[in-house]
């Protein structure tokens, strides 16, 4: 065998053919194969009818109206939920596709004889790929070379086949930015020709794909093909008003420009946060006064998260991606400067954003920073802002963490209301500091009653040093951790 088809995956090419009928990896799967990739999941051709596969698979199931079955396989799909009881492989039957009069679904599907015929109505050469259980690849229409020259090519006439299905120019565009392939000429001729059908698509669909151009590697150049082929006018316009927007002195690129390329560059994995990125500035247009070096964009940042929510629903993304994105875009903007921002200045951002929001804004800011043109990501300053919040959002060292308190001495252990507590506390925590098993309720009870009688002014004074001591070592290793001085 050329190349490693998994065991469940085998064993469901093997169970067809040995029954008598064809089958065959095909699509996607065997495309990424071939690329060293691990495919995302496995369809598998065949010319047995759907009934006939699901007499041979009693545990599988009609999966939609296109005569595709599901078969039910032991989980071991790399990227599969932890705990599920088992991975789906999807049996089509061989079929072609007539005619799409709404552009969105076939009509009726009709079912072919021959592989080969199967591979025809598929979108790109890369696509129309199939392999046996054997490793042999079958090839009708040079998609191997196309695989190995990087390009992305449409089954036969690409104009007719966008005609069919305005979806797969949104495909060609998310598979050329995923794999960094480029659009075959009459191809990408054929998508600025027919551009305008993608309004026949759902919203849902054009958001897949775009959510999936906007996290592959290539963004920058997926977005520019987008617009540049008279796409992205249909469902983000909105994005394409800061083409051509020139900055002021702090700013080399336009608008535009620098959206793309802080997107490209911020390092979140998270959608909404790179969406966030994308469309980080995208208020600038309509907040731009003045001109030339001196221009400037007040409440860019406001203005934008008004653009980013109303375009983020019109693209049907969940609610929660669509809040998330807006709340990063409308405090992309905060201020910070390790010698003039104080705790409390921080306290109110993390406040405001929430601190479990921090780690993605900071995102936002490196993208925003790289895609600027600046070389390094991460300055000093962005890394004591990290420091900061670290710092402020964990209390250092103090009587607070002991398991006893005042309230407690007084009500049931006797003591009087006065500095005694406070003197008998601090010993204690640098007790603690020194071992934290001692803090348990009944040992400090216990140890609160011996210290009971003593003359305490010597071992406070030596607590507090203990406590200040400690609270410097523990700011230290944060700094340590941050990179700060
Ligand atoms: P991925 O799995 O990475 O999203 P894929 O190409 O496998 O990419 P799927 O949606 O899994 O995408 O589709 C599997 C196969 O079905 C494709 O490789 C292609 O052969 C065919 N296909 C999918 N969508 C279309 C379409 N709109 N028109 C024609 N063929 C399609
Ligand atoms: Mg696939």
């Amino acid at each position: 065998m050329k190349y490693l088809i998994p065991k469940e995956v085998a064993s469901v090419l093997k169970t067809l053919t040995q029954a008598g009928h064809e089958a065959y990896i095909v699509g996607g799967s065997v495309r990424d194969l071939l690329r060293e990739k691990p495919p995302k999941d496995w369809d598998a051709t065949t010319n047995a009818k759907p009934e006939e596969i699901i007499t041979l698979f009693p545990d599988s199931f009609y999966e939609n109206d296109f005569g595709t079955v599901g078969v039910k396989v032991d989980p071991f799909l790399p990227h599969g939920k932890e705990g599920r009881e088992h991975d789906i492989i999807e049996v089509t039957t061989y079929r072609t596709e007539s005619s799409y009069t709404d552009r969105r679904r076939p009509d009726t599907i009709t079912f072919a004889n021959t592989l080969t015929e199967d591979l025809a109505r598929r979108d790109f050469t890369i696509n129309a790929l199939a392999m046996d259980v054997y490793g042999e690849i079958i090839d009708p229409y040079n998609g191997l070379s196309d695989l190995k020259n990087g390009m992305l090519r449409a089954v036969g006439d690409a104009n007719e086949r966008f005609n069919e299905d305005a979806l797969r120019m949104m495909r060609a565009v998310r598979l050329s930015a995923e794999m960094n392939f480029m659009i075959e000429k009459a191809t990408h001729d054929a998508i600025i020709t027919n551009a305008a059908l993608i309004q026949h698509v759902s919203m849902e669909r054009i958001r897949d794909e775009f959510s999936r151009v906007v996290m592959s590697e290539h963004v920058r150049s997926g977005i520019e093909t987008l617009s540049g082929a008279g796409l992205l006018q249909h469902f983000l316009p909105e994005l394409e008003d800061g083409i051509d927007v020139e900055q002021n002195h702090h700013h080399t690129f336009t608008v535009w420009e620098h959206n793309l390329r802080s997107c490209e560059t911020c390092p979140s994995t998270k959608l909404s946060v790179k969406l966030a990125a994308l469309m980080h500035d995208i208020g600038k247009p309509e907040s731009k006064r003045g001109t030339g070096r001196n221009a400037t964009f007040y409440n860019h940042e406001y203005i934008g998260e008004r653009i980013t929510r109303k375009a983020l629903k019109r693209l049907t993304f969940p609610k929660k991606v669509v809040d998330h994105a807006s709340l990063l875009v409308r405090n992309h903007m905060f201020y910070y400067s390790v010698d003039e921002v104080t705790e409390a200045a921080v306290r109110r951002v993390i406040k405001k954003v929430g601190l479990e929001n921090m780690k993605d804004l900071m995102d936002i800011r490196i993208g925003d920073r790289l895609g600027s043109g600046t070389k390094k990501a991460k300055p000093y300053k962005l890394r004591h802002f990290e420091y900061m919040i670290d710092k402020v959002s964990n209390d250092p060292v103090n009587v607070k963490m002991l398991k006893l308190n005042g309230d407690i001495m007084i009500r049931d252990m006797g003591f009087k209301p006065g500095p005694q507590i406070g003197a008998i506390l601090d010993a204690l925590l640098a007790d603690v500091i020194e071992d934290p098993s001692l803090n348990t309720l009944e040992i400090l009870q216990e140890k609160a009653r011996v210290l009971q009688d003593q003359e305490l002014s010597a071992i406070r004074t030596q607590a507090k040093e203990k406590i200040a001591s400690k609270q410097k070592e523990d700011d230290q290793k944060m700094r340590g951790k941050h990179w700060v001085k």
